[in-house]
């Protein structure tokens, strides 16, 4: 409960900045639960690039003090957002003026239709505590691709071409030394999350960032994948989203409201992913995109906490 002196909040650091190539940095959030997010830092000659903030303004300050601490007085000039959802977007209202904020322009149009920070549902349990934040959505917008260029190194804002997390994803991609930033296009460890999305465009992205013969990928959530591990990683996406899909043309087949779907689905090797009620979410949209139509959001949230017995547990 917001303010209620008996919550206390873990005292350990917020995140961690760690060098994953030269001059690019990913900043992990454990446990990468809910609102709790991956994000990123490129530095180029003069001036550096963000990916991402953070969903309060404690975590977005800790996020932007570690890449001060490694910037070398280089300003931020550039912050990209890749995609619209709060826990990467909330903190963009603490960066400068000057630094110009990127993103895909359904990415932005999907920002400035959000009204969570303002108006918080009751799905999650406690509230964020978000602080000081409003919301500032992308100054400067793309369609296919971007490039940002910072002297001797530049970062490619691409987006797929199709609904995939959401209608305005864009990975950050650093040639130079084959980085590649995807947001929550993928989810190792945890179950990914596709409400805002479309299940077969999220299964089309994978062989994209595959396509990238990319050296790491930071994802939105999760550990930092190594290239090694990305094919395991990629299948078991795959495997997961093949799975959301047969449980609502079952449910569809057999006339069972998605709630329905999820309480008689064996989750199986899938169980024992963090966040797993995130499936109800997705039969929602697996049924959007089979029989035609939006996902109801709130509808979809309600039948999560009422699979789960109660609220989503917030850390944030
Ligand atoms: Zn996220």
């Amino acid at each position: 409960m917001p303010g209620d002196p008996s919550v206390t909040r873990d005292p350990a650091p917020l995140g961690r900045l760690d060098q994953v190539a030269d001059g690019v940095f990913a900043w992990i959030q454990e446990d990468g639960t809910w609102w709790i997010n991956n994000a990123g830092y490129v530095a180029g000659d003069d001036v550096g690039v963000l990916i991402d903030t953070c969903t309060t303004e404690a975590r977005t300050r800790a996020l932007l003090d570690a890449v001060d601490a490694v910037a070398g007085g280089r300003p931020l000039a550039y912050a990209l957002n890749t995609h619209h959802h709060g826990d990467h977007t909330y903190g963009n209202s603490l960066l400068e003026p000057t630094t110009v904020i990127v993103g895909q322009h359904l990415m932005r149009e999907g920002m400035l239709a959000d009204r969570t920070l303002e108006d918080f549902p009751p799905f999650w349990s406690p509230t964020p505590e978000f602080g000081d934040l409003r919301r500032r959505a992308p100054g400067l917008t793309f369609g296919d691709r971007a490039s940002v260029h910072l002297g001797g190194r530049q970062v490619d804002l691409v987006h797929p071409g199709y609904t995939a997390h959401t209608d305005g994803d864009a990975a950050a991609w650093v040639p130079d030394v084959r980085v590649l930033f995807v947001g929550d296009l993928l989810f190792p460890g945890h179950t990914p999350m596709i409400m805002a999305g479309v299940p077969s465009g999220a299964i089309r992205s994978l062989a994209w960032i595959d396509s990238f013969d990319a050296d790491i990928v930071v994802p939105g959530h999760g550990p930092v994948i190594q290239a090694s591990e990305l094919a395991q990683v990629l299948a078991l996406h795959e495997a997961y989203y093949e799975f959301v899909l047969r449980e609502g043309r079952r449910g569809i087949a057999t006339g069972l409201t998605p709630l329905e779907v999820a309480r008689s689905a064996d989750l199986g090797e899938f169980g024992g992913l963090l966040d797993p009620e995130r499936f109800v979410l997705n039969v929602h949209s697996a049924y959007a995109e089979l029989r035609g139509g939006a996902v109801d959001r709130k509808a979809a949230l309600a039948d999560a906490v009422a699979w789960m017995g109660r609220a989503i547990h917030t850390k944030v």
